[in-house]
């Protein structure tokens, strides 16, 4: 009877050579204090420059996700005192932000709107050892985006889901590699409770830094608990900032959430506004790349891909690139995608290694392999066969295939031989005839050894029914 409410707040770090106000490398890790400068660490004396690239992957980020582009935006400073902030401000937006509503369409058919994008600058890293804390500078001053929702979340499904094409589509695009165990995307969930039914919001408490889809749904899961249990007891939730222990997936208490005010929002003098020239915008639009969603739809109805499969290609750049690519002048490229999913998916696994996708198999290759399969030059179990060894060594088909493999298999002959493995099995076709749909296989079994293996098993079993049926 209660209903979970949510809104995100995911940082981005933008994938600029150098930092959004100094010459900065933006490499991840590196020996502490080794990136930066007397500028991204604050000293008196120094002034900002703003980054272009990254003003440029923002645009771009905020297009893919069908924002509406200020052309005039405003740099804000946001002040708090914290040992990874050294000026004890930061530089963000406040009241004009980049980019305004947009959204992201969900499986369930929900879109989830996006208030807005703004752009801002990263702080450094706290080493907690023993009982020190060290600081590392090198993260101050990462270009970042901020991508705010709406409150429109209702459950901790939806809100991975979205963070996953969140991901997907800023990799796509190529402004981010969104990789949440490094840091590089980072998500605070706000999360309030409100009765089925009711219009009104509760009050919400936001968790901050999630670095990981897991710790984003458990966190959501003992945030909701915890909101019905006060409620349930009669209590109020406060309106407070909350920390996420990855060790127990509890949240416990950090501060009490502070307002805009206390954060002391003015422009920035140093930078003061964005400005975008139209021709930027133009150009920024007709760089976009197809879209993951655009090709996922591409891939089912232009291509004949079934929904899963297109989902698994489309969800990595590199992989889509790929398909593509071993795709080109091929008939059926379902049958690239089938190759790709049922075996290359079957020994590429994690994440890290899909998200890289770099198999010793050539697109070429897999092409030229599905060019003999549709040439009728080579069976199906033939293929399949000489993929593997393929995939074991990256050498090519024609290193795997025997004189018989491609001597080839004339398809007219199919009515004989299924007709021949009927004549010679009669007792398997009444066990089928009396509803053992397996008997079929033994059939399909004999052919193909007439055939060594060369025969289409699918075919064969088609022609078997047919005759067996008329
Ligand atoms: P702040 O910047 O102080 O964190 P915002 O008003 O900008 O506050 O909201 C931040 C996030 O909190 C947004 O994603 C928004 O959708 C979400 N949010 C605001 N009110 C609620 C609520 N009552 N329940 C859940 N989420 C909320
Ligand atoms: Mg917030
Ligand atoms: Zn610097």
């Amino acid at each position: 009877m209660f209903e979970m409410v949510i809104g995100l707040e995911t940082h981005v770090e933008l994938s600029t050579k150098t930092k959004i106000f100094c010459s900065c490398t933006t490499q991840f890790g590196g020996e502490p204090n080794t990136h930066c400068c007397p500028i991204c660490t604050g000293q008196p004396g120094t002034l900002p420059v703003l980054n272009k690239k990254a003003v440029e992957y923002a645009i771009t980020a905020g297009l893919a996700l069908g924002c509406r582009i200020n052309r005039h935006s405003v740099m804000a400073r946001k002040h708090y005192v914290y040992p990874d902030l050294s000026k004890a401000y930061q530089i963000s937006q406040y009241e004009l932000p980049l980019c305004e509503g947009g959204k992201v369409t969900l499986s369930n058919g929900r879109e989830i709107r996006i208030t807005r994008i703004h752009i801002e600058e990263d702080a450094g890293k706290l080493v907690h050892q023993g009982n020190m804390a060290l600081i590392d500078y090198n993260r101050g001053g990462v270009p970042l985006i901020e991508i705010v929702t709406e409150p429109d979340f209702r459950s901790a499904e939806e809100a991975t889901e979205y963070l996953e094409k969140l991901q997907t589509i800023l990799r796509a695009v190529k402004v981010s590699d969104c990789r949440m165990q490094e840091g590089s995307m980072r998500c605070d969930v706000n999360l309030s409770v409100r009765r089925k039914g009711e219009t009104a919001f509760g009050i919400r408490s936001e968790v901050k830094n999630l670095n990981s889809f897991t710790s984003v749904a458990q966190a959501i899961g003992y945030e909701f608990e915890r909101h019905v249990d006060i409620l349930q007891a009669g209590g109020t939730v406060e309106q407070e900032t909350r920390h996420f222990n990855a060790e127990d997936g509890t949240t416990t208490s950090l501060r009490d959430k502070e307002n805009a005010d206390d954060y002391r929002y003015f422009p920035d003098p140093d930078i003061i506004e964005i400005l975008v020239p139209e021709e930027v915008l133009h150009r920024l639009e007709a760089e976009l790349p197809e879209l993951p969603d655009a090709k996922f739809d591409r891939y089912v109805k232009e291509l004949g891909i079934p929904e899963d499969d297109a989902k698994m290609l489309t969800k990595y750049r590199p992989v889509s690139e790929y398909f593509e690519r071993a795709s080109e002048g091929v008939t059926q490229p379902k049958t690239v995608a089938s190759f790709i999913i049922t075996q290359m998916f079957a020994q590429i696994q994690t994440e890290a290694e899909r998200e890289h996708w770099n198999p010793d198999t050539t697109a070429e290759q897999l092409r030229e392999l599905v060019r003999l399969l549709e040439s009728g030059k080579i069976s199906r179990n033939v293929a399949k066969r000489v993929f593997t060894s393929m995939l074991e060594t990256g050498k090519g088909a024609h290193d795997f295939l025997s004189e018989d493999d491609l001597a080839g298999f004339d398809p007219s002959q199919l009515t004989s031989l299924c007709q021949k493995a009927i004549d010679e099995n009669p007792k398997t076709v009444s066990d089928y005839k009396n509803g053992k749909e397996k008997a079929i296989k033994a059939l399909v079994g004999a052919v193909m050894r007439a055939t060594k293996g060369r025969a289409d098993a699918l075919a064969a079993e088609a022609e078997l029914k047919r005759l067996i049926d008329q």
